[in-house]
């Protein structure tokens, strides 16, 4: 009798992200999630042979270190919360809004609040298809980091960068301590 695999069976699945729409590239993980995860990798590599180093050799390389580490993280956290919102039962109103929020934004335009009221009395089927247009948009922006979801609409006072990465890199330079894992 010929062993079976279930595992072969089944389609791999990003151990990150848990895409349904990307292939698995290596080690478990999509393209995407490759390339955060091996920079995190790297970083962290880099930042332990640092702290190993005598403390009057160490200048001050540990704090990019540490910023990198953390941005690659907040990335893979952003992909990983993009393909939940592809689950039908997870395609809630509030996921759609905050990528139709997160698009105007970096869009440099707005949405009126009336517009997304409406996402509300729609099916979870046909948000998780809206969802998926606007994902595979924002997925293709010529960003050089994952553009980060917000819930905050951009108004025609302020269009920014809110709850963007700008807004990421304020709050984690305003701290103090670097050490700490958030934001
Ligand atoms: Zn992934």
């Amino acid at each position: 009798m010929q062993p079976t695999n279930s595992d072969e069976a089944r389609p791999l699945q990003c151990a990150n992200c848990r895409s349904p729409r990307r292939p698995v590239k290596a080690v478990k993980l999509c393209a995407k999630c490759y390339y955060w995860t091996r920079r995190l990798i790297e970083s962290n590599a880099k930042l332990d042979a640092l702290t190993k180093l005598p403390k009057e050799q160490r200048g001050n390389s540990s704090v990019s270190l540490k910023f990198r580490i953390r941005v690659a993280q907040r990335a893979l956290e952003e992909l990983k919360w993009r393909e939940e919102g592809l689950d039908a039962n997870s395609s809630s109103a509030w996921k759609l809004r905050s990528l139709v929020c997160t698009l105007a934004r970096d869009c440099g335009s707005t949405v009126e609040e009336e517009s997304m009221r409406e996402f509300e009395i729609i099916e979870p089927s046909a948000r998780k298809i809206i969802y998926r247009a606007l994902l595979e948009i924002i997925e293709t922006l010529p960003h050089k980091w994952p553009s980060l979801h917000t819930g905050i609409r951009p108004d025609k006072n302020f269009r920014g960068s809110r709850g963007g990465w700008g807004d990421w890199q304020n709050e984690y330079w305003s701290r103090k301590d670097f050490s700490a894992p958030e934001p």
